[in-house]
Parts: structure tokens; C-alpha cells; sequence
């Protein structure tokens, strides 16, 4: 039999194993029809990332889930990739160039993007190294970029196929846009913060004289692109001024005062003015309305002609112009301090400015209703399910999707305008000439599209759609999606509106939406907090058995993960004790010959294991099979820790020192759960397992392929559960009076068990060799009722009395001197806390936490003194 080291050194083994799975073939799907399937695509992460703890939850849920399928004879398909990540990539190039002196513009775009590609091959590879060593199981022969061919086509593809159905438009829009990154921003990517701001008030004077309407803005600046004043019809204040024309200040342009139900009569005057080329809601109200757009502020966020005698100025240096010009003419009514709600950009953190301009646009609600439905009707399952609420809150709330982006890295628009005619060609392949007049003087578009773009496709796109693959057959639809809540929208959302598009089947038949990895306080991790853990630097200190374990034991659905490195340690105890447990099993099974458990004559003891071991494996089946992850492996950990190790090998050293039959089939059943047990346990702790379990007698050519455990029912037994459990029960409680009365761990102790029913007395009886063993009694009795011992500790159980005879075993004085003596500590610092917190002086100066920890303190004194309350009246009563 080989034997194990004394201490496991994960050093050195996950490598090994790891490249030994790749090099079976272990990690590929077998393409094999008539198997059941399971398929997974990894949400792409970002070429520029490291590895982060977030990174390292979701692709360790999505592993655990993935090996339990492989293992549980699923053809199982895992595909790896990377997102192209246009802005941070770019930004990331950009950074590097500008410390050569260089910028993207000094370069060109054609060399520029060799740049970024050239960095892309030299570091967009290490998150990927990082998932290896993180045990994921991808099959990496399939490898996915964003950018590379297959998946540029898919790219091209649909936007062809979009635009020829209309739902892809170019147009007008009011967008939000970064002046300093020089690009269209997705609302999300707005980050907006209160501010504290003002309200300015400003008369507007009629044109024909007849007095003025106030208006209120936040921006004064913007108002030199007014085309309008919005008042609400149902405003009585100003419904004889609906119609009737104002003379713009400062620009002396005529407007028009309307009336629209959106107008807020609360807010401000009740009057507001309108600027659809710098306000979303104003370019509602325009559209509504056919009123003009005037865009006064251009992509630097400087003041354009438009302004008149403003133009050229920045757009802050504007507003002190404006807002002293106004005060000069005397039309600068009052200023209010107002919290404003400024959006700045999630890149630059540079104030986002709402901008007129010609960008791409995907129609969405054509495509939202059937992914509307799709979940409504359970085609796709969210998980947990009260996700459901905000998706369908953001789906029915829905606008058109902004696709341009004003960048040079990612896929170009397909789109080529004409020069002669001014229209657009769109086509899958680079056009000679115009589409409509023949011009050969056409120009494709500058723009890129937005990242989310390619992402959306993900699922199909990576399993070689537009082509029509056994691979897009077979694992299309895939079965799990795995991801954070943050990228529900941006990027669940567009893949299920575009599968169910273009391949007419969900992408996924389940999605679940992990919670974010916070600090043991609940913090959010940052690196300004200092209170990140990098998975890398884990798994170097422990493992990464014990960081994967950790990390799945805290996933509950639907709360936050609070990591603290220390519960990485404990968890790497659990991976020294399934070893030693291990090294116990394989040191006891020389002339190990297996028998078949089902028919044999077994111990009670061992009934007793095996019976929980198959229901340990149903409910970790279960968990498993709904997504709950914690209770999966806490489930597993519990059964092996304190079942298995705590009880059954203990239990077994009786049988294996006995010899024979009874050795034999002790060794069956030490090996029997410890096997299963490491399969139980793969999918969460792959390397150890695997190096355990190469070790064993086994069958196969790894354990990441060996069939996952099922439950036999033959061996679950309520009744022999229920007896161990009262055995359990009996033990635990002479361990306690041991433990009370301070009774050396080795002396020898007689015990009574009292009991009126027979049925009591028998078991005891049965069970006296184990009870013996693990009490350490050297004599057991046993008594149908009669008269209670006299001198003796006592314990109650359900059904039964156990006393244990003290005599010459406790120093009855002595103990109550040391008992005294305790008290006398206890009851002075007692006294020094109570009438601390007594003091109002210390009540009112001290900071809150000193006070609960002084609060708590008490509790903690006065629990003591009545445990020691309780133990001398338990001597004395002895005497
Ligand atoms: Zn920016
Ligand atoms: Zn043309």
C-alpha cells in the first residue's frame, strides 16, 4: 500500500495534476450525441484584468458546478475567452505611449491598433494563467477573444443583419459624452454623485414688453441653447403666457413659451426652460414639441458659434460669464444653494456633459419583449429569483441602445458613407463603391462599436455561429450562466435579447447571480481601504483548495461574501484533516481485500456511517442541483469533520485492533467512505482530492472522471441513526463530566446508566465496547430505575441517567477552595466594570464602542460567576 507524506505540501502537486488533466484530454467535451450535455461560457473577463477575488468566486462556482456534471457523466463543454475591452484596453496602450512621449493621434490609427495588439499577444494572456492555477477546467483548445475571426464575423453578421431589418439607425441623439475620453458613455457607465450646487433664477422678459417669466436652472450656461419655456398646462400662474414669445437674454433669439404635462409645477418657479441639444428630458420635450435643437456646446466641451459672444470659452469659465452678464443686466433674479446630481465618467471621473450627436443606435424594444417573456415564462431561470423584479423593471423601461463608440480599439462600424449621394452602404464584406450610386468615394465609418456589442453574442458567437457547428448543435443552448449582479443588464440581458434573435432559443437555461466579495467587515475591498485580498497571494499561502473551499462555504444566495483571510486558514486545517484522515485509512489497510459492503455483516457502527454517508451525498445533490453552494460544502465538510474523523474512525480503531473479520471489514468501510468522500469533495477541493485519491485503490485514470457519488439507499437506515445518535449523546455527556470535574484524561472511571425501560437498557448494552472506548470507562452498569447513587455527577439524557462515582477520583475540597478562590477574581472585576458603567461621566464621554465593550464584558462576568455558581453547588452536593 503506498503511504502519504506526513504533512500534504500543495506545492508542486497542483501543478502536477493540473498538466496531467490537460494532457488526458480531460478538460474537452467528447462532442458525443447521444450523452446528456452540460454547456458553460465564461463571462469573458477583460484582456487587462488580474485576477481578482471576484474573478476568483465566479469561476470557482462555475468550476464546482462543471466538474460535478463531467463527473456526473455529462459531455461537458466549458469555453474559456477574453473581452477585448475597447476603452480600458485603449486606456491601458494609451497610458504605455504616453510615457514614450507618444498619443494615439501622433501614431495613426493603423499603427496605433498594432500596439494595442501587440500588447494584447505580450500580456492579455495572465488572467488566463491565473484561471489555470485556480483549477478551472476550461478546455482551452477553444480559447475565445472578442476580436479574433470567427468572432468578428459573428460581429459583422449581426450588425448586417440589424440593419437590414431597421433595427439598427444612425442618428441625432442626445447621448451622455466625456469630454476628456472624447466618447459616447452607456448610462451605466455615468457615475452619478450628489453635489452641492446652486439654482439660479432668471427673468426671462417677453418680447413684447409686457414684464418676464422666471426660470430656474442648475446650469446657466446651457441657456443660450434654449429653444423654449415649458410651463404645465394645468398652471394657473402662467396659462395666459402659454403662446406668447420670450426674448432670450444675453443672445436676444425670440422663443416660444409652451405647455407640457412633464413639467413639474414644484420645481423651481414652475417655469423651466428648455435646451434640447444638453438636457435628455428637454430633448424629450423638443421632440414632442418640433422645436429646434441648438447645440451650443461642442466635444471639447467648449462653447461653439452658436454662443455668440461666448464661443471659444470652457464650458465653466462660460457659466461665471453667463451668470455675471445676467447680474449685470439686472435679470439675475436670486441664487439658492440645491444639491445637484452630477454625472461624471466611470473611466476619467470628468463631468459627463448630456451632447447632441450622430451615433448608432440598436432599436430595443423589438427585442426586448421576447426576452421579457422568455423569463416570464421560466425558459430562462434567474437564481436566486427575486432578480426577476429589476430585470423586468429595466426591460420594460428599455431605450434604444447607443452602439458607437468614439474610439479606434474594437470592431468598426461596418458602414460606409458616400461622399457623392451621402448614403450608407452596410455590408459584411469591405464594399468597392456605393450601394446606391456606384461612387467609389466612400468612407467607412470612424466609430467602434461598444464593447457589449461582441459580448452579447458570447454564447453563440463562441460555438462558431454564423456557421452552423456540431458544437452550436450540441451545446446550444447552454445549460448555467454564472455571473455578478453588476453585469445583469449590460451584458444577461443583451445576450438573451440577441440568442433569442438570432438562434431562437435562450442562451442559457439558468443564470445564477452571485453576491460581491466584501472584507470581514463588510466593506466594500478597495486598494485606497487596503483591505483587498489578492486570490493569488492566497493561494500561495494556503492552497488553493482552501481558498476555493472558502470561498463556495460563504456562498449563500443572495448575501454578501464577508472574506477574511482567517477563515482561509481554517479551511486549510480542513485540508490537512481529510489528509491525515487519509494517511490513518491507508497505514491501516495492509491485507486489504475488498468485500461488497451491501452483503456483508456489519457493525452497527458502521451501518451507521454509511447510512449518513448516503444521505450526505443526497443532500449535497441536492444543493448542488439548486445553487446553493454554501450548503453543499458545508454539508460535506460537516459529514467528513465530525462524523467520519470525529466518530467513525475513532470507532473503527476497535474493530482494526480486534483483527479478522472485524479488521476486514473495517479497512472496507474506512476506505469506502474516505473514497467517496474525495469524490463528494472534488468538485470544491480539486487537488487534493486528486493526489488522496491516486493514492487509494482506485479504478480509472483520475478522480476528476470518476463517477460522482450517488446515494445508496441500501444503506440508509433511520433506526441505526437514531440508536448512534444516543450513544453519541451518552459519550458526550460522561466527556462532559470529565471535562467538569477536572477528571484526568487517562484515569479509568466507572459509569451507571440508569433507565426504567428495557428497551434503554439494551442498547446501552449493545453499544457498551464503543461506550467503553470512547468514555474511557472501565466499567459500565447498568440499572432499571431504583434509588439514584449517592456521591456521584450526574448527567440527564433523553430516557436515561448517567452517574459517574466520584470517590477517590475529585478532591471535593480542593476544588471548591480553587472554585473560591475564581469567584473572588470574577466578583472584583465584576464590581469595577458595573460601576464604570455606573458613571455618568464615562456614559456620556466615552466613545460608543468602549461602552458595548464594557456592557458586554459584564455579561461575559456574570455568566462566569454563575457557571462557578452552579459548580460548587454541584461539589456540595456531593459531600
Ligand atoms: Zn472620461
Ligand atoms: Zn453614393
Amino acid at each position: 500500500m503506498k503511504e502519504l507524506p506526513k504533512a500534504y505540501d500543495f506545492r508542486g502537486v497542483e501543478e502536477k495534476w493540473y498538466r496531467y488533466w490537460e494532457e488526458k484530454g480531460f478538460l474537452k467535451p467528447k462532442l458525443d450525441p447521444k450523452r446528456p450535455r452540460f454547456s458553460v461560457v465564461i463571462p469573458p473577463p477583460n484582456v487587462t484584468g488580474k485576477l481578482h477575488v471576484g474573478h476568483a468566486l465566479n469561476t470557482t462556482l462555475q468550476d464546482v458546478i462543471v466538474r460535478y456534471k463531467r463527473m456526473d457523466g455529462y459531455d461537458t463543454l466549458w469555453v474559456p475567452g477574453t473581452d477585448h475591452a475597447g476603452i480600458a484596453t485603449q486606456n491601458v496602450v494609451e497610458k504605455a505611449l504616453a510615457k514614450e512621449g507618444l498619443s494615439r493621434h501622433n501614431l495613426g490609427r493603423e499603427k496605433f491598433l498594432e500596439r494595442v495588439w501587440q500588447w494584447k499577444e505580450e500580456y492579455g494572456g495572465a488572467i488566463i494563467e491565473q484561471l489555470k492555477r485556480l483549477g478551472c477546467s476550461c478546455d482551452w483548445s477553444r480559447l475565445r477573444f472578442t476580436m479574433d475571426e470567427g468572432l468578428s464575423r459573428a460581429v459583422r453578421e449581426v450588425f448586417v443583419r440589424l440593419w437590414e431589418e431597421g433595427l439598427i439607425y444612425r442618428g441625432d441623439y442626445i447621448i451622455n459624452w466625456c469630454p476628456r475620453c472624447h466618447t459616447a458613455l452607456a448610462d451605466i457607465e455615468v457615475e452619478r454623485e450628489p453635489t452641492p450646487g446652486h439654482l439660479w433664477h432668471i427673468r426671462y422678459p417677453l418680447a413684447d414688453g409686457s414684464g418676464y417669466i422666471v426660470v430656474a436652472t442648475t446650469r446657466p450656461e446651457t441657456m443660450l441653447g434654449d429653444t423654449a419655456v415649458a410651463v404645465n398646462p394645468e398652471d394657473e400662474r402662467y396659462r395666459h403666457l402659454i403662446g406668447k414669445k420670450i426674448k432670450l437674454p444675453l443672445i436676444g433669439r425670440e422663443i416660444p413659451v409652451i405647455a407640457d404635462k412633464e413639467v413639474d409645477p414644484e420645481f423651481g418657479t414652475g417655469a423651466v426652460k428648455v435646451t434640447p441639444a444638453h438636457d435628455f428630458a428637454d430633448f424629450e420635450i423638443a421632440r414632442r414639441h418640433g422645436l429646434p435643437f441648438v447645440k451650443v456646446m461642442d466635444e471639447d466641451a467648449r462653447m461653439t458659434k452658436e454662443a455668440g459672444p461666448y464661443a471659444g470659452l470652457d464650458r465653466f469659465e462660460a457659466r461665471q460669464k453667463v451668470v455675471e452678464d445676467l447680474k449685470a443686466q439686472g435679470l439675475l433674479e436670486k441664487i439658492e444653494d440645491y444639491e445637484v446630481v452630477l454625472g461624471k465618467c466611470y473611466r476619467c471621473d470628468d463631468i459627463v456633459e448630456p451632447l447632441l450627436s450622430k451615433q448608432w443606435f440598436v432599436k430595443m424594444k423589438p427585442l426586448a419583449t421576447p426576452a421579457i417573456a422568455a423569463i416570464e415564462r421560466g425558459f430562462t431561470r434567474l437564481i436566486p429569483e427575486n432578480w426577476k423584479n429589476l430585470y423586468f423593471d429595466w426591460m420594460y423601461n428599455i431605450r434604444d441602445w447607443c452602439i458607437s463608440r468614439q474610439i479606434w480599439w474594437g470592431h468598426r462600424i461596418p458602414a460606409w458613407t458616400c461622399k457623392d449621394c451621402g448614403e450608407i452602404t452596410v455590408s459584411r464584406n469591405t464594399p468597392e463603391a456605393c450601394a446606391h450610386c456606384g461612387s467609389q468615394n466612400i468612407k467607412q465609418e470612424e466609430d467602434v462599436l461598444d464593447t457589449w456589442f461582441s459580448s452579447a453574442l458570447w454564447p453563440f458567437s463562441t460555438l462558431g455561429w454564423p456557421e452552423d457547428t456540431p458544437e452550436l448543435r450540441l451545446y446550444y443552448p447552454t445549460s448555467l450562466l454564472v455571473t455578478s449582479f453588476d453585469i445583469l443588464f449590460f451584458w444577461v440581458a443583451r445576450m438573451l435579447m440577441m440568442g433569442l434573435h438570432f438562434m431562437g432559443a435562450v442562451p442559457f437555461r439558468d443564470v445564477y447571480v452571485h453576491a460581491l466579495v466584501r472584507d470581514e467587515k463588510g466593506q466594500k475591498m478597495s486598494k485606497s481601504r487596503g483591505n483587498v485580498i489578492d486570490p493569488l497571494i492566497m493561494i500561495e499561502k494556503y492552497g488553493t483548495d482552501a481558498f476555493r473551499f472558502t470561498l463556495v462555504a460563504l456562498a449563500a444566495q443572495g448575501r454578501d461574501i464577508k472574506l477574511a483571510e482567517s477563515r482561509i486558514e481554517g479551511y486549510r486545517h480542513f485540508v490537512n484533516k481529510i489528509w491525515n484522515a487519509a494517511r490513518f485509512v491507508l497505514m491501516n489497510l495492509d491485507g486489504f481485500e475488498k468485500i461488497d459492503l451491501t452483503q456483508a455483516e456489519l457493525p452497527r457502527e458502521s451501518l451507521w456511517i454509511l447510512s449518513r454517508l448516503s444521505k450526505t451525498v443526497a443532500q449535497v445533490r441536492r444543493a448542488l442541483d439548486e445553487y446553493e453552494f454554501d450548503q453543499a460544502a458545508l454539508t460535506a465538510y460537516h459529514f467528513f469533520w465530525h462524523e467520519f474523523c470525529d466518530w467513525y474512525v475513532e470507532m473503527s480503531k476497535r474493530f482494526l485492533n480486534e483483527g479478522g473479520e472485524a479488521r476486514k471489514l473495517a479497512q472496507n468501510v474506512l476506505l469506502e467512505v474516505l473514497e467517496t468522500s474525495l469524490r463528494l469533495l472534488h468538485p470544491f477541493m480539486p487537488f487534493v482530492t486528486e493526489e488522496i485519491w491516486q493514492a487509494l485503490p482506485h479504478e480509472g485514470e483520475s478522480i476528476m472522471v470518476a463517477p460522482y457519488p450517488k446515494p445508496v439507499k441500501e444503506f440508509e437506515d433511520e433506526s441505526v441513526e437514531a440508536e448512534l445518535e444516543r450513544i453519541k449523546e451518552a459519550i458526550v455527556a460522561i466527556r462532559a463530566i470529565r471535562a467538569d470535574y477536572n477528571i484526568h484524561p487517562t484515569a479509568d472511571i466507572k459509569a451507571i446508566f440508569r433507565a426504567e425501560k428495557e428497551e434503554s437498557l439494551r442498547l446501552f448494552e449493545e453499544f457498551s465496547p464503543v461506550i467503553k472506548q470512547l468514555a474511557r470507562l472501565s466499567e459500565l452498569v447498568l440499572q432499571k430505575g431504583g434509588e439514584r447513587p449517592h456521591g456521584a455527577a450526574q448527567a440527564v439524557l433523553s430516557e436515561a441517567e448517567i452517574f459517574v462515582p466520584l470517590e477517590g477520583l475529585v478532591d471535593i475540597e480542593a476544588e471548591l477552595k480553587k472554585l473560591a478562590k475564581e469567584e473572588a477574581k470574577v466578583l472584583k472585576e465584576l464590581s469595577r466594570v458595573k460601576s464604570r458603567l455606573e458613571n455618568e461621566g464615562f456614559l456620556k464621554k466615552a466613545p460608543k464602542e468602549v461602552i458595548e465593550k464594557e456592557r458586554v464584558r459584564r455579561k461575559e462576568l456574570e455568566e462566569k460567576l454563575e457557571k462557578i455558581h452552579e459548580n460548587m453547588k454541584r461539589l456540595k452536593e456531593l459531600t
